[in-house]
């Protein structure tokens, strides 16, 4: 198949853009470089079913063309990460919603599929366990910009199950947690990368608050391949689906973890949230992804255990490390 993927340079971008390759379809990227980097994609470089361009999704006229000449639009182009967003408020909203627009207007001109990467952040600080698709969005104060994410995402979701209601536009949607891999960067706030850059620069490791809110952490392979055969499934489609991996992990059990797999002297300092976020951020305690619906549907479950994936992790980190 002919596949675009915006923000196919950024992080899950460019393993999901590994995948399709992998798998005989044919791939272009759009990705404007603000968050993604054109290294993500270095290794795939030449490839004869790949092409890479550097724009906005918000060019309306170059997506008006682009779209319709593919069978499937993966929309993975987002402002992403907490901090990254808390630092850019308003081109997080134009990146979020007029962007997921852009895609949708120029989706269906061909009847276009569409599949909308979305987070996790849509339940906000619904600490039911597991969260599951039709659960609650409860989301915060307007004044507090962290909600701000989880508002765009969850309008880009009714603006997907809309042109599927109104439009009949093939739409899938999935929901991210906390998914972690090699090139993700630290830069935008995640913790993983974080805290393995900290533990091989002898660093602290720096546990927000007293450490003990958890978080499920999923494999970027694990999430790409559900996230391709969802694309792929007539089923998936005008349907909700959450992607993690449920096995649920203390932030400081983490830190001690990572500190363990690097054989790091480094030791944990804990911050308190009004030193590392600004005044009013809201800290989840827990997120737990319920996936039933992704395990009846495909059969999915999570393969790859954490360890194996911080153990890939810290050794790509290690290499960067050395290489300055
Ligand atoms: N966190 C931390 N230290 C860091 C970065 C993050 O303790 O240097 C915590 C953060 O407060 C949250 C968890 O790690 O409880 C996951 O944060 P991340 O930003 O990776 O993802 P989130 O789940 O908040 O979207």
């Amino acid at each position: 198949m002919k596949i675009l993927v915006t923000g196919g340079a950024g992080f899950i971008g460019s393993h999901l853009t590994e995948l399709l390759l992998h798998e005989g379809h044919t791939v272009t990227v759009i990705d404007n470089l603000v968050t993604g980097r054109s290294e993500n994609l270095q290794h795939l470089k030449g490839h004869p079913n790949l092409e890479f361009i550097i724009d906005t999704v918000l060019n309306e006229e170059r997506m008006r063309h682009l779209v319709p000449h593919h069978d499937i639009v993966m929309h993975l182009a987002a402002a992403v990460g907490v901090r990254w967003i808390i630092e850019n408020p308003l081109l997080s909203i134009e990146t979020n919603i007029r962007a997921t627009e852009v895609v949708l207007e120029a989706a269906e001109t061909n009847g276009t599929k569409v599949l909308l990467a979305s987070t996790s952040e849509v339940y906000g600080k619904n600490e039911k366990v597991p969260l599951t698709e039709d659960d609650d969005s409860i989301i915060g104060a307007t004044q507090i910009t962290r909600w701000l994410y989880a508002n765009t995402k969850a309008t880009d979701e009714f603006l997907a199950l809309a042109y599927y209601r109104d439009r009949k536009l093939p739409v899938v949607i999935v929901r991210y947690f906390n998914t972690v891999g090699p090139r993700q960067t630290g830069r935008y706030g995640m913790v993983v990368p974080r805290f393995v850059r900290q533990a091989l620069n002898g660093e602290p490791l720096t546990v927000y608050g007293n450490g003990e809110q958890a978080r499920c952490f999923t494999d970027v392979r694990d999430a790409v391949r559900a996230t391709a055969e969802l694309a792929m499934k007539p089923e998936a489609v005008g349907e909700v689906f959450n992607i993690g991996n449920p096995r649920e992990i203390s932030i400081r059990a983490l830190a001690e973890l990572i500190i363990r797999m690097t054989g790091s002297r480094s030791t944990i300092r804990y911050v308190p949230y009004s030193e590392a976020y600004p005044a009013g951020f809201e800290d989840m305690r827990r997120r737990v992804p319920g996936v039933e619906k992704l395990r009846q549907l495909l059969g999915w479950a999570p393969r790859i255990p954490l360890e194996e994936n911080l153990a890939r992790i810290i050794d790509a980190m290690r290499t960067e490390v050395m290489n300055g």
